[in-house]
């Protein structure tokens, strides 16, 4: 792989993860040419050095690496296998890398019709949220092959720290795994404010010592000024964490395996979905449990809750 400016990088999805990693693959000096369906992400990308193009395919075509950061597995499919997408405008020498967060199944789909045309093709989801999107600070959790993932490991380090996990699909399963780490947390955070608030005790020194003794926690880190001003403009969709734990619950009933907690957040994930809290921050579980637990807080505090404003 050659590297700097001469790595030529296509990109699709520019949202909330995606725009910042494009940003960092631009710093470290590669040349990143990108899909993005909003005219206000085209706009703010421009002005990040990101080379904006008009289809899926002229994002792809003569690029070393192609990169994908979207939604879901229907939207990997849609646009990695579909018609003008990924696979019909690919060089068969480069590698396709998607850092998506969909199920090893659906990826199994995608790396079969790659193998089958004789590229390389990585699954390579990530954990960090926005915030380690912006610093270049991600957890890249690679599966596929070896030497592949040596020819992007420059594109990749821009964005974060990879581990290569193991072959096709095992990037996603560690995420998988990841995800009910991750829900679990913020829930049993979220229940200790409530401990918290009800024992009349200052949550933000509580958050403090809490998160410098064995309780401590990136959730607590990253999570800690938001919980407390109640702000749950995203960040990571509760939408998207229900995607995420829907895959945990793929993998628990084919694999026959027992999660007893990670049924329970997940419930309480799909409850607050349900409850039209999607569109907000997964650290919006706290809202659940305050609700729950007659704790509903300030009105203006509610509101920025419920708007996502910050306060
Ligand atoms: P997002 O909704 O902000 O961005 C998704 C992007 O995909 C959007 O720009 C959207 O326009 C684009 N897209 C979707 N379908 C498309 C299609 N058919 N064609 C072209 N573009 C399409 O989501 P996000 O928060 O950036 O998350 C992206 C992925 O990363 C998800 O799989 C998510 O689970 C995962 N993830 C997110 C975070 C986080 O903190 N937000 C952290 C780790 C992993």
């Amino acid at each position: 792989m050659k590297r700097g400016s001469d790595v030529k990088v296509g990109f699709i999805g520019l949202g909330v993860m995606g725009l910042p990693m494009a940003a960092n693959v631009v710093g470290a000096g590669h040349a990143v040419r990108a899909f993005a369906r909003r005219d206000d992400v085209r706009v703010a990308a421009r002005g990040r050095g990101i080379q904006i193009v008009d289809t899926v395919a002229d994002a792809v075509n003569g690029a070393d690496v192609v990169i994908t950061v979207l939604t879901d597995g229907p939207a990997v499919l849609e646009v990695a296998l579909g018609t003008d997408g990924v696979l019909a405008a690919i060089d068969s020498a480069a590698v396709y890398v998607d850092m998506s967060t969909i199920s090893p199944n659906e990826w199994a789909e995608v790396a079969a019709a790659f193998t089958d045309r004789g590229v390389d093709a990585i699954d390579a989801p990530v954990s960090g949220g926005e915030q380690g999107a912006i610093e270049g600070a991600l957890s890249i959790m690679a599966g596929g092959d070896a030497a592949a993932l040596e020819r992007v490991a420059s594109v990749l380090a821009s964005m974060g720290t990879v581990t290569h996990v193991g072959g096709a699909g095992a990037g996603q399963v560690v995420k998988a795994a990841n995800q009910l780490v991750v829900a679990g947390t913020i829930q049993l955070v979220a229940e200790a404010l409530v401990v918290l608030e009800r024992g009349g005790v200052d949550l933000g020194k509580a958050l403090d010592v809490l998160g410098r003794g064995l309780a401590g926690s990136t959730v607590i880190q990253r999570k800690r000024d938001a919980l407390l001003s109640r702000d749950y403009r995203p960040g990571f969709r509760l939408e998207l964490h229900a995607k995420d734990l829907g895959i945990v619950a793929d993998a628990a009933r084919s694999g026959k395996l027992s999660l007893p907690l990670t049924a329970a957040v997940t419930q309480l994930v799909n409850a607050s979905v349900a409850g039209g809290k999607g569109a907000l921050d997964h650290s919006a579980l706290y809202e659940l449990a305050l609700e729950a637990n007659g704790l509903v807080g300030d009105p203006a505090a509610g509101e920025v809750a419920m708007s996502g404003r910050r306060s």
